[in-house]
């Protein structure tokens, strides 16, 4: 069984990297999110429960980190109120604090999916995020996201 370990986490974390890609590709924002996660190009935060349109007008008085006890420093120093700000005014800040955020999550998601599947709990972890991930596709502004 041991020797099989290390591609059990291969494979667990393959999987699980394509269930996030699929559901980014099926919500409105899909293509555009998976393709410029990087580039800095995005209002959408990837949180444990879905993801967060920053550009949204529910955004504006928030005090609340991108996802509250997220350990990135755009969690640990900005509120999601100064992040929309910076990206309605086309701060490029804005854009590089989600990004951040969104790449510290992806590689959180995939240190716990590790940790899972060495633990030999694998399903149950991904039953869980599955079941609390959800579609944010409203956008209160009637803007459809880019
Ligand atoms: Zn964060």
């Amino acid at each position: 069984m041991k020797r099989f370990l290390p591609w059990l986490i291969v494979i667990g974390t393959l999987l699980l990297i394509a269930f996030v890609v699929r559901h980014l590709r099926t919500s409105s924002a899909a293509t555009y999110q998976t393709a410029n996660v990087t580039r800095g190009q995005i209002t959408q935060a990837v949180t444990a429960t879905g993801t967060l349109n920053l550009k949204n007008a529910e955004f504006a008085r928030d005090k609340n980190p991108i996802e509250p006890g997220c350990a990135c420093p755009a969690c640990r120093e900005y509120s999601r109120g100064y992040i929309r700000h910076l990206v309605k005014a086309e701060e490029i800040l804005g854009l590089r604090l989600i990004t951040l955020h969104n790449l510290h999550f992806y590689l959180e998601l995939m240190r716990q999916a590790r940790n899972a599947i060495e633990g030999g709990c694998f399903n149950e972890f991904r039953s869980g995020f599955v079941s609390a991930y959800k579609t944010r596709n409203t956008d209160l502004l009637g803007e459809t996201p880019a």
